[in-house]
């Protein structure tokens, strides 16, 4: 994914607010990136505009050979189908769904069938350790379970860029750690892009490069050293 000049501007009334200015930023395929920024700094715009949520007032964003920011909505709605997952700080699960069922949801979405639909959502609920709370539902799980379904959710359908926004912001610091081995160990093991947005320091670690945003700004763009010794 690359993005080039990327301005966003919003009016409120007569008032603008400069939420990004003139962001030149390319991702790889498979990498885990981290934008790291505090409250306001533009992260959520950011991701927002990566995800072709909303669309920039300037520059262009291309994925997968293609300029986003020019699709139709109906293109963008089946881009986000098809090429993307979301995991968000609050879970965002239907409450009336057990896991399987919520897990599912996104190929509903893309027309796949019931069985293989069970099959791949309890595949995946395997994997975040769930496999005991199949039939369980948002309330009768922790924080911490809440999102791991909200992971399985995310790679179900096994898009190639997963964003995620400040997925442990309501999670303590042990179930924070939990949680960001298991989403970045299935992003790696599939060579999937994720990207993550968050205030936290101390995630950003678990990325192979984190992006730092202040004012609407790239202020610099730092490689880590992960766990396992790669660049
Ligand atoms: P962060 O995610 O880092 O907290 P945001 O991207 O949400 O930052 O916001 C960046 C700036 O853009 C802030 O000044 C915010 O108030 C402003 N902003 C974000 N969304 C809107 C909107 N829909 N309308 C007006 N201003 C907005
Ligand atoms: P919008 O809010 O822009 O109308 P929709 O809610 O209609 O977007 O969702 C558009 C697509 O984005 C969905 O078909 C789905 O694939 C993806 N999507 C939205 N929310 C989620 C989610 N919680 N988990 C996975 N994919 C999602």
């Amino acid at each position: 994914m690359k993005l080039t000049d990327i301005s966003k501007i919003y009016r409120i009334g007569t008032e603008k607010v400069v939420a990004l200015e003139n962001i030149n930023l390319e991702i790889p395929k498979g990498e885990i990136c981290c934008i790291l920024g505090t409250s306001g700094s533009g992260k959520s715009t950011l991701l927002n505009l990566m995800a072709g949520l909303e669309r920039p007032t300037k520059g262009n964003i291309k994925i997968k050979g293609k300029n986003i920011e020019r699709m139709s909505e109906n293109s963008l709605a089946k881009f986000r189908q098809n090429y993307v997952g979301f995991v968000f700080q609050s879970y965002n699960l239907l409450p009336a769904l057990t896991a399987v069922e919520n897990v599912s949801l996104p190929l509903i979405f893309r027309g796949v069938g019931k069985k293989t639909r069970n099959e791949r959502a309890k595949k995946l609920l395997a994997q975040v350790g769930l496999e005991k709370h199949l039939k369980h539902k948002p309330n009768q799980m922790s924080g911490g379970q809440q999102q791991r379904v909200g992971i399985a959710r995310a790679f179900v359908g096994k898009p190639e860029i997963i964003f995620a926004d400040e997925p442990t912001g309501n999670l303590d610091s042990k179930t924070t750690i939990e949680v960001m081995k298991l989403i970045t160990g299935i992003a790696r093991e599939n060579n999937q892009t994720l990207i993550i947005v968050t205030h936290d320091v101390n995630i950003a670690k678990y990325a192979d490069r984190i992006v730092y945003i202040l004012d609407g700004n790239i202020e610099k763009i730092e490689k880590t050293v992960s766990a396992e010794g790669e660049i």
